[in-house]
């Protein structure tokens, strides 16, 4: 799976679980190992046998990053101008969203027959929010670009100065994405960066490109699964959830039932056949989780961000991510499994805690190991501008966090 086209693809959740959900299919992944909803996308590689030995190996990431939502009556006319208002999604870095060419990408739901139908969109046209230009903020650069989330993120998206452009609404352009018997009933269209992902630097060492957070696990994971062979008694298990930027419960995310009722699911229909005798509960205790989500490398600008001891850099392995206040769900015996498991894929690791004196960010690795009851180790990349429109990795610890996880979905 191509590590770029899917960063250039993946523009939405929706998108994200459409394109991982198009590799494991044309990988003969079929309807009894493959379960969606919404913007989220479990894939399982069933066992050959299910007995006593069985155990689940599940990775998890998140599909979703933060993002200018459309609102649903967006419409606004000012200087000759029609925008668009916008709902913000997740923790953004606002200043980043400024003077980019925005995309417009999502899900429309429309009436067709008298029954709900829906379309994944992607338009092709170019919209943008631009700053305020240094003679009419004079004091920016000494006080730092503030941005008010209600006021200043309007995106700019066609001159009115005729009568026509003056009374076109947006819902007409969605609209005109549909057939002639298909009539818009609501959408869930959200802006990207419309920048192509690149490589950067003097060794061609890095990758730059929006949404690596957290689009650079979920490659990961599809690539070891779809590398994987089919397991003699365990259950490997993707997981790719929606909505965790907002705190994950939702229908499709992490905090909500579609992983365990997956699981369950699984459980009623081999363990029974297989007369195995132990609960779903009982084999989850003694399985697997690996969260996978990014890690804040040391800023070179700004070392003093980091705990000195537990500053991951780029290029330095895969991050072991643990909190004594249980942000992450790594404990002593899930991050020794990890340890291990790094020591027999040779893969290096760095460990990440954060200062005392800062918060720190969390993951769906809390919320799931505590509803299923499964062991649960917090690691990913480490990485540069988190949540900015625009992220930062090294090429070499993506393909370190590949080859971990072919080893956890292989013989481990
Ligand atoms: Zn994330």
């Amino acid at each position: 799976m191509d590590f770029f086209e899917f960063l250039d693809s993946a523009v939405t959740p929706f998108h994200t679980v459409s394109e991982l959900k198009k590799a494991f299919e044309k990988a003969g992944f079929g309807k009894d190992s493959v379960f969606e909803r919404n913007g989220a996308l479990i894939v399982v590689r069933l066992p050959r046998k299910v007995n006593s030995n069985t155990r689940f190996r599940i990775a998890l990431a998140h599909t979703d990053f933060p993002a200018l939502r459309i609102s649903p009556n967006p419409d606004k006319n000012c200087a000759g101008v029609n925008k668009l208002h916008v709902e913000t999604y997740g923790g953004l870095l606002y200043t980043s969203w400024l003077d980019r060419d925005l995309g417009y990408a999502g899900l429309l739901a429309f009436e067709k027959d008298g029954q709900v139908g829906s379309r994944l969109i992607r338009g092709s046209k170019l919209f943008r929010i631009p700053q305020l230009a240094i003679h009419l903020n004079r004091g920016v650069n000494q006080d730092g670009l503030k941005v008010n989330p209600q006021t200043d993120l309007d995106a700019l998206w066609s001159s009115s100065s005729s009568a026509a452009d003056a009374s076109r609404k947006f819902a007409d352009v969605l609209q005109a994405e549909l057939g002639g018997d298909e009539h818009l009933l609501d959408f869930d269209v959200q802006f990207f960066d419309a920048q192509p992902a690149s490589v950067g630097g003097f060794n061609d060492e890095w990758v730059y490109s929006g949404r690596l957070d957290n689009l650079s696990s979920c490659h990961a994971i599809a690539e070891a699964m779809l590398n994987s062979d089919v397991p003699e008694n365990d259950f490997l298990v993707a997981a790719f959830m929606n909505n965790e930027e907002v705190g994950s419960v939702s229908r499709d995310g992490a905090g909500g039932n579609f992983l365990q009722s997956t699981l369950e699911t699984l459980w009623n229909r081999y363990a029974q056949n297989g007369g195995v005798g132990r609960s779903l509960s009982e084999v989850l205790a003694d399985s697997l989780a690996l969260s996978i989500d990014m890690a804040h490398a040391e800023h070179p600008n700004f070392p003093q961000k980091h705990e000195s001891n537990h500053a991951p850099v780029l290029g330095g392995g895969v991050v072991l991510k643990t909190n004594a206040q249980k942000r992450y769900a790594s404990d002593v015996l899930s991050s020794a499994q990890f340890k291990l498991l790094c020591k027999k894929a040779d893969v290096p690791y760095q460990t990440f805690i954060t200062r005392n004196d800062m918060p720190c960010g969390s993951t769906v690795g809390p919320t799931i190991s505590a509803s299923l009851g499964i062991p649960t180790v917090d690691i990913g990349e480490p990485m540069l501008s988190m949540h900015s429109i625009r992220e930062m990795i090294a090429s070499k610890d993506h393909v370190d966090l590949i080859s971990l996880l072919k080893n956890f979905m292989g013989k481990f």
